[in-house]
């Protein structure tokens, strides 16, 4: 899947209902496996490395792009290869996430979804 960024927050399994630490991959900005947590801005490779380095553009307002659990849940081991998670961002700060609820994921066709003015969260798709 190539490079991508990583966001580390704590998270209540969907399964299991632990709140436990989760790392989420995904591919927003410069992606060289940075590490993020909620709040940061993603950085931007500049110049000519930046057309095979960044992924996605930066976004006016609010986006999401689907988020991948980078381990199985340490407290149950539920895996689950689709994009279960959705990180949201504002211009290029990560803002926070969203998780689907069980039997949903987040929609993985397109990398960088805006999300319209009205709309506060990404809508998970069934499967
Ligand atoms: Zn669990």
């Amino acid at each position: 899947m190539g490079m991508y960024n990583r966001l580390s927050t704590n998270a209540a399994c969907r399964h299991c209902g632990e709140t436990v630490e989760r790392v989420l991959q995904f591919k927003f900005g410069y992606c060289n496996l940075n590490d993020y947590v909620v709040g940061d801005s993603v950085d931007w490779a500049a110049g000519k490395r930046g057309h095979t380095l960044n992924h996605g553009e930066p976004v006016t307002g609010r986006a999401w792009v689907p988020a991948y659990a980078e381990e199985a849940c340490p407290s149950c081991g539920i895996d689950f290869v689709l994009a279960e998670f959705a990180v949201v961002v504002d211009g290029d700060q990560l803002t926070g996430f969203e998780q689907a609820t069980v039997g949903f994921h987040f929609p993985e066709e397109n990398d960088v979804v805006l999300l319209p003015t009205a709309t506060t969260a990404p809508t998970p798709v069934p499967g």
